[in-house]
């Protein structure tokens, strides 16, 4: 059965000096018997089983098993081996206290891939004398008790050998008989190698008695019988030693005659015994068998070992295959051990799972399918498109910036209204201007919402061939410059304000028209009220010829119009009612087509860039001494003799400038200026401030025209223009200019510093004439220039679009196609924007995405780790709690790799638990973000999707992350040796 040849086993102890357990042990065991192993402690013994079982593998030599030499042995072989041909028993009984003892016998079956055979198991106990205890669990049982359990299970599978290490050393004596009379029983039909060293049981129980003595074999005897010899009629004999006379036996002469030479050849005493009690006693101890033999022990021969031989088909190994339900319970029984640290590792896995879910939500996001849902849902009648530009920044040294930032507004040409109206309908139509004109001769009435009505108009649309697409409800289309329709919302608007009649002129007018010495208030209620009204805004006075419709404002904005609500939280509505406003058609006017050529001015937006300008010029951002004035954003030269427009000046007249004055071009000082007369007078809601304000704002222009074309004047008038700088010009200025604050800050090149506003000049190019001194120190702080290939058109035209919305996603999709920096003309470097605040949301959304994307993935690769750390602790520390677990499974047969399964399963639990749990959080937290990016910060776009493939990405993250944790520990642990997990029993 078992050969073992040759085997050394020396122990390097750590830092000691190695052990030889085994000594270049020779032995063979046969096919049946009890044989016993005895020796001192340290003796080798156990080391022998252990080798002879598989449980350790010899420093050199071979055990054969079989026929088959462990030097044939691969891998897991040892493994095979203990799960095919041994069963263990231990003196700690060892059994699994997760299972009851039906499921620790059937364990032993399972690993050999056999389902668990409970008529087997119950016949098993009954042998064991365990009936009715299979549904028990270990714990609830005695020492003896679960050792036979442990027999018991070394018996399921039926194996050729069974091993057992002191299997009595933790029994009392009874009860250790008990074990030794099964496994006597046992040893009829099968190898059975005991570790004991108790003699006496040895050599009552024992076939063989093999006794070690520091690593070598010193005596191997084998038991022999001598049968029963007849010595006379009735009395026979056993041994030397002893005469059995049957009682009652009528004996003759010749039997009393053997009985009398018996007890002369005596040389001490003889005792004649009787009764059933004391003989069986005696007959053990002095090994007499039933039938009246006597058994004893010399050196065993070589023809005692009956070694067969065997093909290689005897010594096949079944692989064991720890079934999946039982590694998962044995794994879930280690996550009781530390709640705490468990709760941990689920809660850093749970935080790291959710961010990792809300990244995978933010990776599916569709920006532009998500765009395209939310236009279809949301949005007005009409889409605003504007066109820009784009240019390039150029440092000194070459370099170039060239960002999607990098843009500017640009005019429309009436080519390119045609080619909207060819892609989007005959209802495209365009429209001048974009920033708010206050109707003058309305006030709104107390405790109207000023958050709701806004007499204002920002954008004019002209009429073509005297009609327009948008329908009238009152009066006739504009005709003239001085003609407007306005919209029903403006009408709603003043039917909140106290609405002052005016003329043509401004003038304040009663209701027949004739000029009024005070305001008379008018009441505009229908459409129909105010046409042949005039209206006054900043371009001028305007006859109201009709009313067209506006449309429906959206209910959502309802709450601003009782003006009844929380400022503060409201910030968001009303910035969105602003662009609601601008966006709709409720800030616009139908203007004449005269409009235009008079206004054309007001709407052209400042070209910053142009080819003489951009190549050595700054870009100063302009302030004025209050700090607050609408900056100006622009070029700069230094003024001198070659000034290619002469400035005037505000004092004497001269050549050059002084280091600390600049001279802007008049339309900034225009603005400059009247930011000053403003400064000194605050604000007044009066009439007659408006009227002060108005006859500033003329004056000033009327002799900037006048001293800028001295030639053309009279010296008078020169002088009057003169006198008027100094009475009301000057004043406003801190000595005899307006002091004005340039921040050159442009990409991190920043300088601050006050001028004295000394001048003005006229010209086409809008920019700042500085000192040469400060020209100079400009052009060595790193000048920088913008380069664009746009030129704009001689016909550039129109501010913005209106384009007639189906709320489809095709459309939206076309839309998506014409527009954006991504379709800028490589030729013009003009693109066409999508000017709507729902825009700008789904791209606040995108950029959103991308950052929070990074967010998530940084921490929760943070968090990965810290889980993965914690996961990979609480399993190291789960295995060595195991240690017992993993030596029985492997002492029964389980290959490494159940082990693996085992822990693999453990750590699954937890992942499991932690993805169900974040599967749910991150579901809420979806729900939750897109709630509060809704509500709080006005996204009405959703972001946060939670679909099939989030929860596909984190659970194949949370795979990951239990793979990772478990496998080197596990690795480690189910690379030992399975004596190194038995001994830590
Ligand atoms: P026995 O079972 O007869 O008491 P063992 O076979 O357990 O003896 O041990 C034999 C010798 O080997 C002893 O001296 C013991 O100290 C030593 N030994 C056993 N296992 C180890 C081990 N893992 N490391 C070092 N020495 C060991
Ligand atoms: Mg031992």
């Amino acid at each position: 059965m078992l050969e073992i040849r040759h085997v050394t086993k020396i122990y390097n102890a750590k830092g000691g000096v190695p052990t030889k357990a085994l000594n270049d042990v020779s032995i063979s065991f046969g096919e049946t018997g009890l044989v016993f192993l005895l020796g001192k402690s340290g003796s080798g013994k156990s080391t022998l089983l252990n080798v002879s079982g598989g449980l350790d593998e010899p420093t050199s030599g071979e055990i054969i098993v079989k026929g088959k030499s462990s030097k044939d042995f691969s891998g897991s072989d040892f493994d095979s081996y203990r799960n095919t041909f041994v069963g263990f028993v231990f003196q700690e009984y060892n059994v699994l206290d997760e299972f009851n003892v039906e499921d620790n016998i059937a364990l032993a079956l399972e690993l050999q891939g056999k389902p668990k055979d409970r008529d087997k198991i119950n016949a098993l106990l009954q042998e064991v004398d365990l009936q009715n205890f299979a549904k028990r669990r270990p714990n609830t049982l005695s020492g003896g008790q679960k050792q036979r359990i442990a027999i018991a299970r070394a018996l399921i599978k039926d194996p050729q050998i069974i091993m057992a290490d002191e299997p009595t050393g933790a029994l009392d004596s009874a009860t250790g008989r008990q074990v030794f009379e099964t496994l006597k029983k046992l040893s009829k039909t099968r190898l059975v190698l005991v570790v004991s060293h108790d003699r006496e049981f040895a050599e009552v129980y024992g076939d063989r008695i093999v006794e070690l003595e520091d690593g070598k074999i010193i005596s191997d005897v084998t038991k022999r019988r001598i049968p029963a010899q007849s010595v006379a009629n009735g009395v026979t004999s056993a041994g030397q030693n002893t005469l059995t006379v049957q009682g009652g036996a009528d004996l003759s002469e010749d039997s009393l005659q053997a009985i009398r030479a018996f007890i002369c050849g005596a040389e001490g005493e003889v005792m004649i015994a009787r009764g059933d009690n004391e003989l069986r006693a005696f007959k053990k101890a002095a090994r007499i068998t039933e039938d009246g033999g006597s058994e004893s022990f010399s050196g065993t021969a070589e023809g005692d070992v009956a070694l067969k031989s065997y093909s290689s088909e005897d010594a096949r190994f079944i692989r064991s295959r720890l079934p999946a339900a039982k590694a998962v319970r044995i794994g879930a029984s280690g996550l009781k051990l530390k709640p705490i640290r468990l709760a941990f590792t689920v809660l850093l896995s749970f935080i790291a799972f959710v961010l990792f879910g809300l990244l995978s939500t933010l990776m599916l996001y569709n920006g532009r399918a998500v765009a395209a849902s939310t236009f279809a849902q949301n949005g007005g009648d009409y889409l605003n498109i504007e066109k820009n530009y784009h240019f390039n920044i150029v440092y000194p040294d070459g370099d170039v910036y060239d960002s999607e930032y990098n843009s500017q507004t640009a005019l429309f040409t009436p080519a390119e209204l045609e080619k909207f109206r060819a892609e989007f309908g005959s209802g495209t139509f365009a429209v001048y201007g974009g920033m708010d004109y206050s109707v003058d001769n309305a006030w709104l009435n107390d405790g109207a919402a000023r958050e709701y009505y806004y007499p204002a108009i920002a954008k004019f649309t002209p009429v073509e061939g005297g009609t327009h697409t948008l329908k009238l409800v009152a009066g006739e289309y504009p005709s003239g410059a001085d003609e407007i329709c306005i919209s029903t919302y403006l009408v709603d608007v003043l039917n909140n304000c106290s609405f002052r009649l005016i003329n043509a002129e401004g003038q304040l007018v009663d209701e027949e028209g004739r000029p009024a010495q005070s305001a008379v208030e008018y009441k505009i209620t229908t459409p129909q009220s105010i046409v042949g009204q005039y209206i006054s805004c900043g371009l001028g006075c305007f006859k109201v010829t009709g009313v067209f419709d506006s449309g429906v404002i959206d209910k959502k904005f309802d709450d601003l119009r009782s003006g009844e609500f929380d400022r503060i939280t409201m910030n968001m509505l009303m910035y969105e009612f602003q662009n609601y406003l601008l966006e709709g058609r409720f800030k616009l006017a139908i203007v004449g087509d005269q409009f235009y050529q008079r206004h054309a001015d007001s709407f052209k937006p400042y070209m910053m860039v142009d080819d003489e300008f951009s190549m050595v010029e700054n870009e100063l951002l302009l302030f004025d001494s209050q700090q607050q004035a609408g900056m100006v954003f622009n070029a700069v030269k230094a003024y001198g003799a070659d000034a290619r427009y002469p400035a005037v000046f505000l004092g004497e007249q001269r050549q050059t400038l002084a280091d600390n004055e600049i001279i802007l071009h008049a339309d900034n000082f225009i603005n400059i200026a009247v930011n000053a007369w403003l400064g000194q007078n605050p604000m007044e809601a009066t009439p007659e401030w408006q009227a002060a304000l108005k006859e500033f704002t003329q004056s000033l222009e009327e002799n900037i025209d006048i001293l800028s074309n001295r030639a053309a004047a009279s010296a008078g008038q020169v002088a009057a223009a003169e006198e008027w700088f100094a009475q009301n010009v000057f004043p406003l200025c801190d000595g005899d200019g307006i002091a004005v604050k340039i921040t050159l800050d442009q990409m991190n090149l920043a300088a601050s510093q006050s001028f004295k506003l000394v001048g003005w000049y006229v010209g086409e190019e809008i920019g700042i004439y500085v000192s040469q001194f400060f020209y100079n120190s400009l052009e060595k702080s790193a000048v920088i220039t913008m380069q664009t290939k746009y030129v704009p058109p001689q016909d550039a035209t129109y501010n913005g679009i209106y384009i007639p919305y189906n709320h489809t996603e095709d459309m939206i999709y076309n839309l998506f196609e014409v527009t954006g920096y991504e379709h800028a003309d490589p030729q013009t470097d003009v693109f066409y924007v999508l000017n709507s605040a729902l825009y700008r949301s789904v791209e606040n959304a995108n950029s959103l995405v991308e950052m929070l994307s990074a967010v998530f993935l940084w921490t929760g690769v943070i968090f990965a780790v810290f889980a993965s750390l914690l996961m990979f602790n609480f399993i190291s520390m789960s295995i060595a709690n195991k240690r017992k677990e993993i030596g029985i499974l492997r002492a029964v047969g389980a290959r490494g790799l159940d082990v693996f399964k085992i822990f693999f399963a453990e750590s699954g639990i937890i992942a499991g638990i932690c993805f169900v749990l974040s599967a749910i959080g991150t579901y809420l937290l979806c729900g939750l973000i897109n709630d509060i990016l809704l509500t709080q910060a006005g996204l009405p776009v959703t972001i946060f999707v939670f679909g099939w493939i989030s929860l596909a990405v984190m659970a194949a993250i949370a795979v990951v992350i239990a793979f990772i944790s478990t496998f080197l520990p596990v690795y480690f642990a189910a690379r030992k040796k399975p004596v190194e997990s038995i001994r830590a029993l």
